[in-house]
């Protein structure tokens, strides 16, 4: 099923992410917790693409094996870093074939050697090219703080407002911690003229050093509020991972409050964090 059809309607949305392995002897690992996320019955899950192509094969085989054994609609990602034309369409006539209807289309981080396929330089090229010949539903990334290259945010907004008119179907953003800062980036965007579904990113942090990672790889915004958790908790790795689900439980009540339809959960291949949000949304989802 296309994702634009599930946003369109009138219902609240939660969707899940998983990554797929570097290595073969770990496939079946992620496999089984991919599935289980997938019996939590989220409206649609997405599968990462390792840097610059390092997972292609594991990206498309876990989404086609996902949407095959379990149902659950499927959301590849791709990125423009490791695409040749020629290796772009081995992908994407890989997911008509296996009757996957959408495609997250990213750029990619540039690697330390600088090194990427010329083809494709920003996702907005990528994006064009796949709407051009295909029919898919077409996601792309948007980032409520700012792209961590972007000399501002208003050059960040012009390239996002291209890259919908090139061909997104829909927007999903980079995580955040303060809901402030996602409500402000909404407004902007739609100001810009941004009219497709946002879907917020939601990380549920469980370990110290998945927030150190994340933040450093991202430039997100940590508030004091979150901090002050996490230094507590740091050491104690059950209540941590208890209050990360909280704390990404909260945010999610607080943006229903606020009239937000569509959560993208940075599910990190754990069901337990899965369905500990949804336990605690229970009520709310109903
Ligand atoms: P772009 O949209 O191309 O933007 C990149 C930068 O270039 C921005 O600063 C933008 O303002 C600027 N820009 C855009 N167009 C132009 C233009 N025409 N001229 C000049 N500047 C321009 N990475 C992976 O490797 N695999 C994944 O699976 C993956 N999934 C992600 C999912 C989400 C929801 C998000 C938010 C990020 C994901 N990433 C992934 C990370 C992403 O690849 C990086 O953040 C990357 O640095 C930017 O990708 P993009 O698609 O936003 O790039």
């Amino acid at each position: 099923m296309k994702i634009s059809r599930l946003l369109e309607q009138d219902k609240i949305t939660i969707s899940f992410e998983v990554f797929p392995p570097k290595k073969a002897e770990k496939f079946e690992a992620v496999k089984t917790a991919s599935e289980q996320i997938a019996q939590l019955h989220p409206d649609f899950m997405s599968v990462t693409y390792g840097a610059g192509g390092s997972t292609a094969g594991f990206t498309a085989e876990l989404a086609a094996e996902l949407k095959k054994d379990t149902g659950v609609p499927v959301l590849p990602h791709l990125t423009c870093v490791g695409s040749s034309k020629e290796h772009a369409d081995r992908m994407i006539d890989t997911y008509i074939r296996e009757g996957i209807d959408n495609i997250m289309v990213l750029r990619g981080d540039i690697p330390s050697d600088g090194i990427i396929e010329q083809d494709f330089a920003h996702a907005s090229d990528l994006i064009a090219y796949i709407k051009e010949k295909t029919d898919l539903c077409i996601g792309g990334a948007c980032y409520p703080e700012g792209h961590i290259e972007s000399v501002n945010k208003n050059a960040d907004l012009k390239y996002l407002k291209a890259k919908v008119d090139a061909g997104c179907d829909f927007l999903t953003t980079q995580m955040f911690f303060d809901n402030n800062i996602f409500y402000n980036f909404l407004y902007r965007a739609r100001e810009a003229g941004i009219r497709v579904p946002v879907l917020a990113g939601i990380m549920p942090i469980t370990n110290a050093k998945q927030l150190s990672r994340s933040v450093a790889l991202s430039g997100t915004n940590v508030p004091e509020r979150f901090r002050a958790i996490v230094d507590t908790f740091a050491d104690n790795p059950a209540a941590m991972k208890q209050a990360g689900i909280v704390y990404a439980s909260e945010q999610i009540i607080d943006l229903i409050a606020n009239g937000v339809k569509h959560i993208h959960v940075y599910s990190m291949n754990k069901p337990d964090v899965a369905a500990g949000i949804l336990n605690n949304l229970s009520e709310i989802l109903r």
